[in-house]
């Protein structure tokens, strides 16, 4: 069995040994309910309100205007639908981009069936929206608007404060959907005037199964579950206290190394772009060479399957992914890649490499060593392939 080498970081991530141990207590001993009045009780709403104020201090928000939920994308739900269902009366018009999450985009498409309007917006080549066509879209009808802070395939972070400011000027809401770009980008939900922000802790070395949503004080906004009061009524459901205690703990680690942390992944990532580079010719990068997550690469291996190259990684112990890690079950090419026009075969041909925290430069080696191993056996299958040698020995 060979060891595993984990590239697939935009996915998910591994839990700090520092976050779990916060962690276990509250899955033991400190068991009580946090809306009990005796002393364990307690002491887990301490704990989770505590948690509420490492989160509001990283993204310089008030402590008031943080609610935990289970994951990014039911963030993106309650704050898509929140806002929409509550500001209905003022409008019915939101707007997004076609490179979004489907957390926003199907939420989308549920408004659209009950009566919103949603204009789904281009982005360049580089996966970056047009403010003019932005601006253009505004009309009186438009509440609110939805816009991904960075891109979970291609790592483009759009520019936010440009947007925020749009937003602000035409008295529109904007959400950003933080859910990738935490833990690489310092958000400042103030100076960049973003009204709402999804956060998901397993992205940033927290636990799976726990999210926050950021919601601006005077913004109306809807809850979409009913049940008991948590949450100031906002989020019903018995608090997932283990697990807010770990998102807290993981915010305040990752907004403490952000630095040195993305000094680290720029690095590997341009030792890793130019080994393959060097090495495997038919290669094509999709979105910006650089203008991009520190972590993130996402390249096309002309003549081969994305999928059957991350079946070869696998059996090396090497995990990537093909796309978005929502789309591993399905082989329609990403929305995303289709939005910034590669075309269908490249993109059916891509491969993201996420990196992280864990991943060394021995790593890279590795992977690179597979990577010309696994597309050489790949593109010798392939007929198309073959052909352009035949050709090139001919001449
Ligand atoms: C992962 C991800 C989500 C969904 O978060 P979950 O916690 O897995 O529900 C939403 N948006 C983006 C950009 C993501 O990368």
């Amino acid at each position: 069995m060979n060891k595993i080498r984990y590239f697939d970081h935009a996915a998910t991530t591994a839990v700090k040994e520092e976050v779990l141990k916060e962690m276990i207590p509250y899955l033991s001993i400190e068991y009580g309910n946090p809306s009990a009045l005796y002393s364990i009780g307690r002491k887990n709403k301490k704990a989770i309100e505590e948690s509420r104020e490492k989160i509001a201090n990283a993204i310089n928000a008030n402590v008031n205007e943080i609610y935990f939920t289970s994951c990014g994308s039911e963030s993106d739900n309650l704050a898509l639908k929140g806002i929409a269902y509550a500001n209905r009366k003022k409008g019915n018009h939101i707007i997004t981009s076609k490179i979004e999450h489907h957390a926003i985009l199907n939420t989308c498409k549920t408004l659209e069936k009950e009566g919103f309007k949603v204009t789904y917006l281009n982005v360049d080549s580089d996966g970056i929206i047009n403010l003019g066509e932005l601006e253009n879209e505004i009309t009186d009808n438009t509440i609110l608007i939805s816009i991904m802070f960075a891109n979970n395939e291609i790592g483009t972070i759009q520019p936010i404060k440009e947007i925020g400011n749009i937003a602000k000027k035409h008295n529109v809401y904007f959400h950003t959907d933080g859910v990738q770009a935490f833990g690489n980008v310092k958000i400042d939900v103030k100076k960049l005037n973003i009204d709402s922000l999804s956060l998901s802790a397993h992205k940033f070395y927290g636990p799976k199964g726990v999210g926050a949503l950021y919601i601006k004080n005077d913004i109306p906004f809807n809850k979409i579950q009913d049940g008991g009061h948590q949450e100031k009524d906002k989020r019903a459901g018995t608090e997932n206290v283990a697990g807010i205690v770990g998102m807290g703990k993981a915010i305040e680690i990752s907004n403490a190394n952000i630095e040195k942390y993305n000094k680290k992944l720029i690095e590997l990532r341009e030792y890793f772009i130019s080994c393959v580079e060097q090495k495997i010719p038919y290669i094509k990068i999709n979105g910006h060479r650089t203008k991009r997550l520190p972590g993130n690469c996402n390249i096309a291996f002309k003549f081969i399957d994305g999928e059957d190259l991350l079946l070869n990684l696998d059996a090396h112990g090497i995990c990537a992914s093909s796309g978005s890690a929502c789309n591993s079950q399905s082989s329609e090419p990403s929305h995303v890649l289709m939005a910034i026009g590669v075309p269908y075969e490249l993109a059916n041909s891509s491969l993201r490499i996420s990196l992280g925290e864990e991943n060394t430069k021995e790593d890279i080696d590795y992977l690179v060593n597979c990577l010309i191993e696994s597309v050489n056996k790949l593109r010798n299958l392939s007929i198309e392939y073959q052909e352009l040698v035949n050709k090139k020995i001919e001449n």
